[in-house]
């Protein structure tokens, strides 16, 4: 998955959505472990400003 930081609000709602606990959102970015990822496409769904692809 690829994350926007220019376009991130740093909600936290990806995080919430994610079944793998696979992102961490940090005060100036969020990382998205790609080894936990599932590829699921829940945080891609839930992003307001679709910083996440
Ligand atoms: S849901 Fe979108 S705007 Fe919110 S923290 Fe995640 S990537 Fe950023
Ligand atoms: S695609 Fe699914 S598993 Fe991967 S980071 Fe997004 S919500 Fe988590």
């Amino acid at each position: 998955m690829k994350h926007d930081n220019s376009k991130c609000m740093h909600c936290e709602g990806c995080a919430a959505v994610c079944p793998t606990g696979a992102i961490t959102v940090y005060e100036t970015f969020v990382k998205i472990d790609e080894i936990l990822c599932t590829k699921c496409g829940n945080c891609v769904k839930i992003c307001p400003v679709g910083a996440i692809t």
